[in-house]
């Protein structure tokens, strides 16, 4: 069993981290926030005080942070994980960031002398409770077969997608596709509504036809058809319109960095922006038909 270093124990890497205990490995866990911290220690994690010091000795370092910056500087920051790991240790970022933070963050490591892989992760709160995440990770095929027992017990789906940032890439455009396909789900009930189409007629027959998607079969965003969609729930999230907001922001910057037009992808951000700024941030990503259907 392996010495594990867990650096962001929020939201998702809590249950991560109890999915690590589970299967056997000790943890030590490091979070700014103190109740955050307390919960995975309750769990049988050694609360420590510094990502320093959960680095230091560890096997695997694994981070699970907001954003690049924090990615960054947890890693790289003076007296940081890049300098209190011992050398050679396997460093898995699973936060979601930007393609051009994680690539320069496996240029560091291997400078460093560590193996490094970007596998962020989709599957929400839910997937990281039952231990289901699916991992999309970008690095060598050394760095994805050391980490693979360690992402099995916190996922189900474990996909190598590439080289360095490449699991930053699939995060963000699979994210893109489904932002511009909840719009695309809540254009089609609006229109239905208008034209006296019946939610459960127009879910049975497009759930089965060539409009099917995991936003309409799974999340779908009309109370009704879907039970466990969150529109049955007043849209408490899920996955919220500001996480949705995030990812699309990281995609816009990529495309303009890349230098190539996703229009659909731009819209879908613009979207959610004003969804977001009407108060809506903390609400499931699925509420956006509300603001579609306000707008007339
Ligand atoms: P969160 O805010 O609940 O957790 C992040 C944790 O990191 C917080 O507890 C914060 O205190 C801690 N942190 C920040 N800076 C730190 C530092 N320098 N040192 C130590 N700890 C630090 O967020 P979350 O929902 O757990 O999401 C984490 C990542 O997973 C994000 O990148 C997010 O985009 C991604 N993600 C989230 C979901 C979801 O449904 N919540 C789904 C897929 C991916």
């Amino acid at each position: 069993m392996a010495k594990i270093g867990f650096i962001g124990v929020g939201n998702m890497g809590g249950p991560m981290v109890v999915n690590l205990l589970g299967a056997g490995h000790e943890v030590a866990a490091f979070d700014m926030v103190e109740d955050a911290l307390a919960k995975v220690a309750e769990g049988g994690a050694t609360a420590v005080g510094s990502a320093a010091e959960a680095a230091s000795g560890a096997d695997v370092v694994v981070t699970m942070l907001p954003a690049g910056e924090h990615t960054r500087d947890v890693y790289t920051g003076a007296g940081k994980v890049m300098e209190s790991a011992e050398k050679g240790a396997l460093l898995i970022d699973s936060s979601t960031i930007d393609v051009a933070t994680a690539r320069d963050m496996h240029a560091e490591a291997e400078t460093a002398g560590f193996d490094f892989l970007d596998a962020p992760v989709s599957g929400g709160v839910g997937g990281a409770e039952a231990g289901t995440l699916t991992f999309m990770c970008g690095g060598s095929e050394t760095a994805f077969e050391r980490a693979k027992p360690f992402l099995e017990a916190m996922g189900k789906n474990i996909f190598l997608a590439g080289g360095p940032g490449n699991g930053q890439a699939a995060k963000m455009c699979n994210n893109m596709m489904l932002a511009i396909q909840m719009i695309a789900v809540s254009e089609g009930f609006k229109l239905a509504d208008a034209a006296g189409l019946d939610r459960q007629k127009l879910y049975d027959i497009a759930s089965t036809a060539t409009s099917s998607c995991w936003a309409l079969n799974t999340y779908c965003p009309v109370p009704g058809p879907v039970p466990t969609s969150p529109a049955n729930n007043d849209y408490k999230a899920g996955f919220t319109a500001a996480m949705m907001l995030k990812d699309l922001k990281l995609s816009q910057d990529a495309a303009g960095a890349f230098d190539v037009s996703t229009a659909f992808g731009a819209k879908a951000a613009e979207y959610y922006q004003r969804y977001c700024d009407g108060g809506d941030a903390g609400k499931d990503f699925s509420g956006i038909i509300n603001m579609i259907r306000e707008d007339g």
